[in-house]
């Protein structure tokens, strides 16, 4: 007798337990581990789908056991890896083992939809007919009541085989769709795999180094510090290339696939139809399929966001996670996960290699590699070897000069020169819309969201207010709502305003915009960054967006036309933030073989994260911001726990809040923990729903968790929560 430990597909947290079944005799040839079955479950059998993640031949209990009912599908759907990342997944990221199987698999749509046309010769039913032409009766009839069926359906319910529909589908009676492969977006078909370049002495040396890796056994994670455009794709591309060589697979993770274009092209170029793309447009049949091909090893190569870090390939090669610095590797949905912890965690359990790339590393990641934990490989040349010349414009010196123009003189100059040398342009400004807010002269009253407690964003296009938390619009008032004044004025400066102003002082030149306002549509992304590429303008203008990854050899002119914006925010790690940006965005200029130049304009050329950058000195940014976050006790010298309440009775809110502080307090030791708050949200209320929060740090993640989770636990039990939304982060991107 076999006996199957079942995680059921039930996301309640009361089941989220393994259930044991017994396998009936004539399964227990076919059943594996990993394979997805159906079960009866509950008290009235209802047939559940759930997956088998241990076998035995010892019942795990002495109650009597239910049956499997049925098989699902002729292979396991996950690996043991998958099983095991799952469990610690649970514990890790605090959900329940059906929140990580379904992070980590597609939806099983049952891949194939019947359509009844009805085109074509017409179909009796009378005559006598074979059991074959049976089927398609019965397919027909019930096609003709209800339109579209899954196929699977039809298999399933009424034991009908797919050569019966495809016979039907050849008579012109029904149609089936959802099978088709994905759409081609990147050409892959048509792409004939190439080696372009040859790699320098110094990416071959830390090529070797990766490679070597491939045969040790005690592996660590390679943070790979590269400047930018010391041509780090090469490496990653001749990594995989030996990985592929041996017959294994490859994950590559990029921050977003649709602003990274470029960069998914060259795995294209050099990979071809080995190559798979994940992307968020994709149909849930698409994914199905996809998955399939990775399971079924059709595609060595898997491209996407951090869901692709759970490709189900049977033998990972190497895992690299390109700008490992981006705040997107991390999930704001349950399970809240990191990619580059999971890619750890799966380089623990299958001994793949695992290389994170960046020009600006993550203070943590970097602090890793100084501790050992990482294994530090760096690029230090550009292949072109110049960097840029960076410049700081101080736009206090402008004011004082009388040029109330948003450009500088400096700035100014450097479009003119450029544009006259027919090279390209990127305008750089971490905002989107015309006016960063709106407000009153007389008296200072901001245009604000009531719903959200955030300054509407002015919209000069549609001339309204939006609001960038919950998306709603308003006319703008001819009086100031507060004061009845007529002296209404838009402050700040968008990526809209500057390409008006652009147009302005420069008729001649051709202006691109690309921010979120012009990518609304499928696609449009890729299509501004290759007519960009093309030389149809002459000067780019973006939001963070263009930032990343982007490799145009024209452009030898960066301008940064306000710095400042993003150092004002209140998070730790903002002067991270801000440093990363400013290099990243530098690190467009002068790529190819003119010399690149870059121009940031702020109103605070002292701040140290606006110095290094300008001097390409990660190093001792790293020094300083390192030795800042010791000192204050921010990650990774502590770990961050945000406990956020939300709800629309402010009163309830605040007050269970407070209550729960008391519980945090009467179960935690002070000198382990330091607790700061409650008080509320930088944002603290959107869309009617008020938000205060509870910041709790310490210096074992582990422990801080289960602290938390502990107080929580019994919080809930005593006080009734049903208003109230509760939210916890661990380490979160920015404290909320
Ligand atoms: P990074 O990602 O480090 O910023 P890229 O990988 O985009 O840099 O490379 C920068 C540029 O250098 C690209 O245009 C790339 O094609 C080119 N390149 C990379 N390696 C070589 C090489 N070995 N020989 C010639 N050109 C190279
Ligand atoms: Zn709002
Ligand atoms: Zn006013």
């Amino acid at each position: 007798m076999k006996y199957a430990e079942i995680i059921t597909e039930i996301k309640a947290r009361e089941v989220d337990k393994i259930f044991c079944y017994k396998v009936p005799e004539d399964m227990e040839e076919k059943i594996r581990e990993g394979m997805r079955v159906s079960v009866p479950f509950g008290r009235g059998n209802r047939l559940t789908e759930g997956y088998v993640i241990g076998l035995s031949d010892k019942a795990s209990t002495t109650r009597t056991l239910k049956e499997i009912t049925e098989i699902k599908d002729e292979f396991p759907v996950l690996s043991k890896t998958s099983i095991e990342l799952a469990k610690w997944m649970r514990e890790k990221y605090y959900c329940t083992l059906t929140d990580c199987l379904q992070c980590m698999l597609p939806k099983f749509t049952g891949d194939r939809v019947i359509k009844y046309v009805h085109r074509g010769e017409s179909f009796s039913d009378g005559e006598n007919i074979s059991e074959r032409a049976g089927k398609q009766v019965l397919a027909v009839k019930i096609l003709k009541e209800k339109s579209p069926v899954r196929q699977d359906i039809l298999r399933n319910n009424y034991d009908i085989p797919y050569s019966a529909l495809k016979s039907l589908e050849k008579k012109g009676i029904i149609k089936i769709t959802g099978h088709e492969e994905s759409r081609d977006l990147y050409n892959i078909e048509n792409s004939e795999p190439k080696r372009t370049h040859s790699p320098t002495a110094e990416q071959q040396a830390v090529i070797d180094e990766i490679i070597s890796d491939f045969d040790r056994k005690d592996k660590r994670p390679f943070l790979l510090k590269g400047v930018t455009g010391s041509g780090k794709t090469l490496v990653y591309t001749e990594v995989i290339d030996e990985a592929v060589k041996r017959g294994k697979q490859a994950i590559v993770l990029v921050p977003e696939i649709s602003l990274t274009p470029q960069t998914v092209q060259r795995f294209i170029s050099r990979f071809g139809s080995l190559v798979t793309v994940t992307h968020s447009k994709m149909t849930d049949g698409e994914r199905f399929d996809q998955w399939k091909k990775a399971r079924r090893g059709q595609v060595s190569v898997m491209i996407g966001p951090r869901s692709a870090v759970f490709a189900t390939f049977e033998n990972i090669g190497v895992i690299i996670i390109d700008e490992e610095h981006e705040h997107t590797y991390k999930s704001e949905l349950t399970p809240k996960y990191d990619a580059r912890e999971i890619a750890v965690k799966i380089q623990e359990l299958s001994g793949a290699t695992v290389v994170m790339g960046s020009a600006t590393p993550a203070i943590e990641s970097f602090y890793k590699a100084e501790n050992g934990e990482y294994r530090l490989l760096e690029l230090n040349h550009r292949i072109n070897m110049r960097l840029p010349d960076i410049h700081a414009v101080d736009m206090r010196d402008e004011m004082a000069l009388g040029n109330k123009s948003m450009f500088s003189v400096k700035l100014q100059n450097a479009i003119r020169e450029t544009l006259e040398r027919k090279k390209q342009i990127i305008l750089f400004l971490n905002r989107r819309g015309h006016s960063t807010f709106v407000s009153c002269r007389k008296c200072g009253y901001v245009m604000t969201c009531e719903s959200c407690s955030v300054s509407y964003t002015y919209h000069m296009k549609e001339n309204r207010l939006v609001c960038h938390y919950c998306g709603s619009v308003k006319e703008i008032p001819d009086k100031c709502p507060s004061c009845g004044s007529g002296y209404i004025k838009y402050f700040g400066a968008g990526t809209e305003k500057i390409t008006q102003e652009v147009n302005k002082l420069f008729p001649e030149a051709r202006v691109l915009r690309m921010d979120a306002d012009t990518t609304k549509s499928k696609d449009s992304h890729r299509q501004i960054l290759n007519a960009f590429a093309r030389g149809e303008a002459d000067i780019l203008v973006g939001t963070q967006m263009i930032a990343k990854g982007l490799d145009f050899p024209n452009v030898v002119l960066v301008g940064v036309v306000a710095a400042d914006l993003s150092l004002n925010s209140s998070d730790y790690r903002s002067a991270e933030n801000t440093f990363q940006l400013l290099s990243q965005v530098s690190g467009r200029a002068g790529r190819a073989d003119s010399i690149g130049r870059v121009l940031i304009q702020t109103y605070m050329p002292e701040n140290y994260c606006i110095e290094y950058a300008v001097n390409n000195d990660y190093i001792n940014f790293y020094k300083e911001e390192i030795e800042f976050r010791r000192q204050m006790k921010y990650p990774p010298f502590s770990h961050i726990c945000v406990v956020l309440f939300s709800g629309e009775d402010e009163k309830a809110v605040i007050s269970s809040l407070h209550h729960f502080a008391e519980v945090l307090d009467f179960y935690g030791r002070e000198k382990d923990y330091e607790r700061i708050g409650p008080g509320a949200a930088v944002v603290s209320k959107i869309k009617d729903r008020f938000r205060h929060r509870i910041i709790i740090k310490g210096a074992d993640e582990e422990k801080l968790k289960r602290y938390v989770f502990y107080c929580l636990d019994k919080f809930q039990k005593k006080e009734d929560l049903k208003e109230i939304t509760v939210n916890v982060t661990i380490n979160p991107t920015y404290i909320p």
